[in-house]
């Protein structure tokens, strides 16, 4: 069985490298998790997880210099995928072998976890949410975060994928929060998932390169994550259906 989640927002710095982690994390309690660095021209999972002085990375595999086995990393309970951070190998790497690497962990994974490139950023983007059974939103909860956010939806709703949930971080007002989380309701097809607390806490994990819910499992931002977790109902989806269905996916072009 496996699913395949793309955590997406419009804009970067949002909090999807960080929600990745922190739901693989999560969802490593009770099912096998890969997690994949997509976001290739801006790849950050290295710094997140330990991983900044591996050999192989996503890069070398999108390149066709490496197979894929040779990138996962066993780590915090997970399989993760990094990718490198030169402008090099992020130039010679073929986006479009992605559902390949994709396609190959699908055999061997319950949930797969695509770290995603800001959504509105370039047409290549969108791969991830392309690719995925359902997107997982990264919101701020500002009017602007909310606005990408509906496009981000938008964007993956045309390609048929649909909105697992919803997830507000770096939240400083716990009363604003309910009423933008209760107008946000309305217009985002997934449940809202949690709401994580902008917390010193998560600044620090990263520059211990060490996920949240390894370096302060108890924190209230880690709470939230093991809430949004457990909201989320994973769809088991046949393996060798999934896997099929990556290899004869169709790129939308990049022009
Ligand atoms: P993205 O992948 O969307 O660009 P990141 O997960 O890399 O976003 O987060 C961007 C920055 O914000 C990082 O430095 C991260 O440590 C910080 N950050 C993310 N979530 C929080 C939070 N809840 N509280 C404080 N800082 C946060
Ligand atoms: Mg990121």
């Amino acid at each position: 069985m496996v699913e395949v989640f793309a955590v997406a927002s419009g804009k970067g710095g949002t909090g999807k490298t960080t929600s990745t982690l922190a739901l693989g994390m999560a969802l490593a309690a009770e099912y096998d998790v890969t997690v994949i660095d997509a976001d290739t021209g801006m790849a950050n999972i290295l710094f997140h997880a330990g991983l900044s002085d591996v050999e192989t990375t996503l890069h070398e595999v999108l390149a066709g210099n490496a197979p894929v086995e040779e990138a996962v990393y066993r780590r915090f309970g997970m399989d993760v995928v990094p990718c490198g951070t030169s402008l090099g190998g992020f130039r010679e790497a073929e986006p479009g072998r992605l559902r390949d690497v994709v396609a190959t962990l699908a055999e061997r994974t319950d949930v797969i976890l695509l770290d995603s490139p800001a959504t509105l950023g370039s047409r290549s983007a969108v791969l991830p949410i392309v690719l995925a059974d359902r997107i997982v939103v990264v919101l701020q909860p500002t009017i602007p975060s909310l606005s990408d956010g509906l496009k981000v939806q938008e964007y993956a709703t045309t390609y048929g994928t649909d909105v697992a949930g919803i997830l507000f971080n770096r939240v400083t007002d716990d009363e604003a929060i309910d009423r933008i989380a209760t107008k946000a309701q309305r217009y985002f097809e997934g449940e809202t998932l949690a709401v994580v607390p902008e917390s010193e806490t998560v600044r620090a994990a990263r520059r211990a390169s060490e996920p949240l819910l390894a370096h302060a499992p108890d924190s209230p931002p880690a709470e939230s994550y093991w809430e949004a977790a457990s909201a989320l109902t994973v769809r088991p989806g046949e393996s060798a259906a999934v896997a099929d269905r990556f290899r004869s996916a169709v790129i939308p072009d990049d022009s």
